[in-house]
């Protein structure tokens, strides 16, 4: 069953989507976030998961398939009825138990039929994790026997449950690209991006965004895609740049239980907080001290609590930015909060290119925030645009204010970092960014590079650049024919 997902809006690889949930009847917004509910082990009730935001929640139908207090019940009442939760409920397979304890005792057909029974909404097959690091020849071979499961789990009679075709491929972006591509070819519903928490546990966020962004390449636009594992709000504005639709949060409670308190900007420890620097119920009607002196079960309650607020709050942010097309500049706030962070956004500004293929031509407004947004894909864009444009005879490129002298028949602005700005688009998004007064070397950079691609594109064209205090390197950018004045001697 395909077509049960829609994008209504773009930002970078961001979307603003729908995912249509023909078994329960309901449509669920995206990016969507699914906290996690143990079936044994419930931190926050499952029936107050709504009060919080969660349309959607997933549980794992392997350890209810292996339960005896609750198999039968979930097969006689329903999951959403045993959970007592009214939105969509996905299902996971036993994948993860098999990562960790290297063996479970279901075959996918079992396991899908199962889900099917106790009325996921979106059931998943047994895929096989193969972790960051693995040997080609092993990931390779674990893909395969993915693969066929895959193959297998798209022949079997699930009704209307949504059914997922988990990608893998370890570390190796090839293969993560063609992993992408036949699950997608398998038509099934649903992409998660397989056996990426090693990575963020280990906070490397750069080799995420390369795994993601090969996945994406593969699995193409028109599929919903999960971010498997990725549960910490730090990193969902990054996740969802790169065009991840789902996340899933264990973090929540397992960070509770632990005593740790999410925020957008990392993990503090209970222990260490004098103040929650938070305006949730839970930080405006407790105190750190008050939490620590109280009983265990209810200190964690209120720390999963507030977790999921904080959650919550960041995936109703992250809309918000996609609607005003600002995504990327919360990403570059977020990047800030640590440098693995920084790792990330800089490894995905490299896919300018790719990033750019969706990127809507016009937004509100563009905040250059740091050196990174010289590498930003309207930057790019606006690069790619100046090898079509064509001026005649005589141009003077001036950055700063006044044209100053000279006989020239087309007078152009020089923008850092977009660089040469043709008069009829001055007034057109992204030229009318905002720009910090004092600039980076980056934009001076890609400014030189701007001249560079509209002279090489220009051969018959004289050029003279009136810059101000531009640097050697960047200047051993600009083609030699250019006569450069340097007005700020
Ligand atoms: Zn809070």
């Amino acid at each position: 069953m395909t077509g049960a997902f829609e994008v209504r809006e773009y930002d970078a690889r961001g979307r603003l989507g729908e995912l249509a949930v023909p078994r329960r009847g309901l449509t669920v917004e995206t990016p969507a976030l699914l906290p996690v509910v143990n079936p044994h082990v419930q931190t926050v009730p499952p029936a107050r998961l709504a009060d919080f935001g969660a349309e959607i929640l997933i549980t794992n139908g392997y350890i209810l398939h292996g339960s005896e207090d609750l198999r039968e019940p979930a097969l006689e009442r329903g999951i959403h009825d045993l959970l007592g939760f009214d939105g969509a409920v996905m299902t996971d397979s036993g994948s993860f138990q098999l990562a960790e304890y290297g063996d479970i005792d279901v075959t996918t057909p079992e396991i899908l039929r199962f889900q099917r029974d106790i009325g996921s909404d979106i059931g998943t097959p047994v895929d096989i994790p193969t972790p960051p690091d693995a040997d080609l020849e092993r990931a390779r071979r674990e893909w395969g026997t993915t693969r066929e499961r895959l193959d297998r789990a798209a022949g079997v009679e699930t009704g209307q449950m949504l059914v997922t075709a988990p990608v893998q491929g370890s570390t190796y972006p090839e293969l993560r690209q063609r992993a992408g591509r036949e699950a997608a070819e398998t038509g099934l519903d649903v992409f998660p991006v397989g056996a990426v928490v090693p990575l963020l546990n280990e906070y490397r966020f750069a080799d995420v965004v390369e795994v993601v962004v090969a996945a994406k390449r593969g699995l193409g636009e028109a599929v919903p895609v999960h971010l498997f594992g990725a549960g910490h709000p730090m990193m969902f504005a990054l996740a969802v740049a790169m065009g991840c639709d789902l996340f899933d949060s264990a973090a929540y409670a397992l960070y509770a239980r632990d005593d740790r308190y999410l925020s957008v900007r990392g993990t503090e420890h209970l222990a260490d907080l004098s103040v929650f620097p938070c305006s949730c119920p839970v930080c405006t009607e407790h105190t750190p001290a008050d939490l620590r002196a109280g009983e265990e079960e209810r200190r964690h309650r209120l720390l999963a609590e507030h977790n999921l607020h904080v959650s919550f709050g960041e995936i109703r942010r992250i809309r918000q930015a996609l609607g005003r097309g600002n995504l990327l500049e919360l990403v570059e706030t977020r990047a800030r909060a640590h440098p693995a962070m920084l790792d990330g956004y800089r490894r995905l500004l490299a896919e300018a290119e790719w990033l750019e293929g969706t990127d809507p031509v016009s937004k509100g407004a563009f905040f250059y925030l740091s050196a990174e947004s010289a590498s930003r894909p309207e930057v790019h864009r606006h690069h790619q645009r100046l090898t079509r444009l064509d001026p005649t005879g005589s141009v003077v490129l001036t950055d700063g204010e006044a044209a100053g002298d000279g006989d020239f028949e087309e007078r152009w602005r020089v923008r850092p970092p977009f660089g040469p700005v043709p008069p009829a688009l001055s007034d057109a998004y992204p030229l009318t960014a905002e720009l910090p007064g004092q600039r980076d070397r980056q934009a001076i950079a890609a400014a030189a590079e701007g001249v560079q691609r509209l002279v090489e594109a220009n051969p018959d064209v004289a050029f003279t650049l009136r810059h101000r205090d531009w640097s050697q390197s960047a200047l051993a950018v600009v083609p030699e024919r250019v006569t450069t004045e340097d007005t700020s001697r």
